[in-house]
């Protein structure tokens, strides 16, 4: 039967709960259980899905085609298995389902209330789907204290009883501040942050403390003994070289042995960590450096291209190099085409990727990308928006179609991408009204393509069918498949049905390669994506000739 553990967080948000859960998970793996992790998010949305990345950073797409929470890419980059639907659940969800419930008449008459229907509703999501797990890592979004996490303590609480002590632990991630003036690391955050979860009848058993310096013994003491842990449960957690340092890092404090410890199990088999070693080896031992411009929207915000962004650094373990990235506000290029402005920001890069997005805003700039990448032979790289902006640029610039363009900015002369309404999924053909709601209704998670023979896309994956991950509403339309071919844009990659275009290239050019689909989201450090190692290779290739 699986154990489960808690990871709540107190005092400040952002304090890095999502990388311990991750970490630790992936620290439990290495010794030999089998994990899973779950996020709890407490807000309203029923989904991240239709959340502005400025709020909430990337969406994060699985296999089963559920739109979740960011973490989620962490916990599956650590630990190599797939996040799924039932990993992540908000509390839109949980009213949601209830109400519908209510609607329907299930509860018999019954006033319907936060406890039980709510705690019971949590509750079956975390232990549901279970089997054959040793350990189920349970984060819960937000702060101790917040109003709308109450609900999760308190199905937790109520967890602990029913499944006894011996089956699960809480770890709570706390703050340990250093004040300047006292020249003092100060340790009532902690306590109160933890007085605030025991008054919520959750005794941690291992408190993480993010701290920026040396976490002294008489410090650990202290919080050990206001806080009502053993020393050694008080786990120092500094800022790390890089988040693949992270699980090394916390192993060397203890964290993984800590938490066996509070299960009772002391004779666990050490962790193989070889596979930890060598990523870090790479990170830190890189034997050149490439730059890659990513041309994008919300290029403010880093954390709204997570998995890119790291998708990017396992291309570079890959290739032994540091992938440094250029966040390039697409709107910089819009009309300074003649004006040598785009060749400025351009011309340093050893690779030009324009990412996912929304919206017309900065398309005019990423179509100038892709011109300018394809001209001057620059690795090319087009993900879900950036494939469609390359095919309007090939059908503009080369196949001579001046009105091509996509109907997702405004209605289109000559709509080489459009809306799609229709396609085959695994459960049958899927229908869309064209003004339906905008949650859940893209074409969402895992869809097969096949790969044409002698093709690029099919000797970076050694393969002849794939099965990558998809987040959007428009799609390149296959009428144009030919004057695009014709003037050097191959569609190297379809849906099995042959209608949906998944993969274009250009043979003629030295790598550019445009994908319907995001593989960023399968990446991992030990098993980095091939679309990005192979790109980063030709970024080395790049910077030999420039
Ligand atoms: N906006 C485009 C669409 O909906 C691309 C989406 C994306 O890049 N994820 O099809």
């Amino acid at each position: 039967m699986a154990r489960f553990i808690f990871i709540t967080g107190g005092v400040v948000s952002s304090l890095g709960k999502g990388l311990m859960a991750a970490s630790l998970a992936a620290l439990l793996q290495a010794r030999g259980f089998r994990v899973r992790i779950r996020k709890f998010d407490p807000y309203l949305n029923v989904d991240p899905g239709t959340m502005s990345p400025y709020q909430h950073g990337e969406v994060y797409v699985t296999d089963d085609g559920a739109e979740t929470d960011l973490d989620l890419g962490h916990y599956e980059r650590f630990t190599g298995v797939p996040a799924r639907q039932s990993d992540n659940i908000t509390s839109g969800r949980v009213y949601r389902d209830i109400i519908a419930k209510e609607r329907r008449g299930d509860y018999l008459g019954a006033t319907v209330q936060v406890i039980p229907h709510v705690t019971n509703a949590i509750k079956e999501f975390a232990v549901a789907d279970t089997d054959g797990l040793d350990f189920v890592l349970c984060e819960i979004g937000g702060t101790v204290g917040d109003i709308e996490s109450l609900p999760f303590i308190e199905a937790i609480r109520q967890l602990r009883n029913e499944l006894g002590r011996a089956r699960t632990v809480s770890v709570h991630t706390t703050l340990v501040p250093y004040i300047a003036a006292a020249g003092e690391l100060k340790t009532k955050p902690t306590q109160h942050s933890v007085r605030d979860l025991t008054s919520l009848g959750i005794q941690p058993d291992v408190l993480v403390c993010r701290c920026d310096r040396e976490l002294p013994q008489g410090e650990r003491a202290k919080i050990a003994l206001f806080c009502n842990v053993a020393p050694a449960a008080v786990i120092p957690a500094l800022d790390a070289k890089s988040i693949y340092a992270v699980p090394l890092q916390y192993h060397g404090e203890g964290l993984d042995a800590e938490v066996l410890r509070a299960f009772g199990i002391e004779d666990a088999p050490a962790p193989d960590l070889e596979a930890w070693y060598d990523i870090n080896d790479r990170l830190q031992n890189p034997e050149g450096e490439v730059t890659i411009g990513v041309v994008g929207k919300y290029v403010g915000l880093p954390d709204a291209y997570k998995s890119l962004t790291e998708a990017l650094v396992h291309g570079g373990i890959a290739n032994r190099v540091r992938v440094k990235i250029r966040w390039l506000d697409a709107e910089l290029f819009e009309g300074s085409a003649d004006d040598g402005g785009i060749a400025a920001h351009l011309e340093p890069m050893h690779g030009i990727l324009v990412p996912g997005g929304f919206g017309e805003r900065g398309s005019a700039g990423k179509i100038e990308s892709v011109r300018f990448a394809r001209e001057r032979a620059v690795p090319f790289f087009g993900i879900c928006l950036g494939m469609q902006m390359a095919c309007v640029e090939g059908a503009r610039n080369m196949a001579g179609i001046s009105g091509a363009a996509s109907t997702e900015f405004g209605e289109a002369a000559e709509p080489v991408v459009g809306l799609i309404t229709e396609w085959m999924g695994a459960e049958g053909l899927q229908r869309r009204a064209a003004n339906g709601d905008l949650g859940g209704t893209m074409r969402l998670g895992a869809y097969p393509a096949e790969l044409a023979g002698n093709s690029h896309a099919r000797a970076i994956y050694g393969a002849s069918s794939i099965s990558e991950r998809h987040r959007h509403r428009y799609e390149v339309n296959v009428h144009y498949r030919e004057p695009l071919e014709r003037h050097g844009l191959v569609f190297s990659g379809l849906s099995p049905d042959g209608e949906l275009p998944e993969i274009v290239e250009r043979p003629d050019h030295p790598w550019f390669v445009g994908v319907q689909f995001h593989p960023e989201l399968k990446s991992k450090p030990f098993d980095p994506h091939p679309l990005f190692k192979s790109f980063i290779e030709a970024a080395v290739r790049q910077s030999r000739l420039v």
